[in-house]
C-alpha cells in the first residue's frame, strides 16, 4: 500500500513542476511592450471633428508574443494639460475658438478585445460623436495592452467643433 502512494505523490510533484515551468516560460517570453504603429494612424494630431459626426479610428498594433486588448478614452483638454507622451501642442491652430462648458464635455471610455493569438492587427473603429457636447480641445487616448500585461500609451490632441461651423 505504501509504494503506490509514493508513486502518486511523485507524479503529482512532477506535474506541479511542469506547470511551474510552463507558467515561467510564459512569463519570461514576453518582455517587450506592444507597439502602436505611427504610420497612417487616425485620428492624426490636431484633426478637427464635428459634433454629431463620426470619428474614424485606424491604426496597426503589433506585439512580439501576443496582443491582448486596448482601451480608447476621450476627455476634454480645456485646461490644456499634457500627458508626458509625444503630445503635439496645437492650441494655436485652434485660436479664436473658445471651448464649451466642462459639464457638457464629451467623455468616452471603451474597452476592446483583440482576438487571441494575434501578433499584428489592423484596427478600425467608428465612434459616434454625440451632437450635444461641448466644442474645444480634446485628447484621444489609446492604451494598448499585450497578453502579458505590458501597456503602451498614445495621446492625440484633437479639436471638436460644433456642426455647421
Ligand atoms: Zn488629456
Amino acid at each position: 500500500m505504501r509504494k503506490p502512494l509514493l508513486i502518486s505523490t511523485a507524479v503529482a510533484f512532477v506535474g506541479a513542476m511542469m506547470l511551474m515551468v510552463v507558467s515561467c516560460e510564459n512569463a519570461v517570453k514576453d518582455t517587450t511592450p506592444p507597439a502602436i504603429h505611427e504610420a497612417d494612424f487616425l485620428p492624426a494630431d490636431c484633426d478637427i471633428y464635428y459634433t454629431g459626426d463620426t470619428l474614424l479610428v485606424h491604426w496597426v498594433c503589433e506585439d512580439d508574443a501576443e496582443l491582448g486588448n486596448y482601451n480608447i478614452e476621450i476627455h476634454n483638454n480645456f485646461d490644456h494639460h499634457t500627458h508626458g507622451t509625444s503630445n503635439v501642442d496645437c492650441d494655436d491652430a485652434d485660436s479664436g475658438h473658445a471651448h464649451g462648458s466642462v459639464e457638457a464635455a464629451w467623455v468616452y471610455n471603451q474597452d476592446y478585445a483583440i482576438p487571441r493569438g494575434q501578433k499584428m492587427q489592423t484596427i478600425e473603429v467608428a465612434i459616434a460623436i454625440p451632437a450635444e457636447v461641448s466644442e474645444g480641445d480634446y485628447h484621444f487616448m489609446l492604451r494598448l495592452t499585450d497578453h502579458a500585461g505590458w501597456q503602451t500609451l498614445k495621446a492625440v490632441p484633437i479639436h471638436l467643433r460644433k456642426a455647421g461651423e
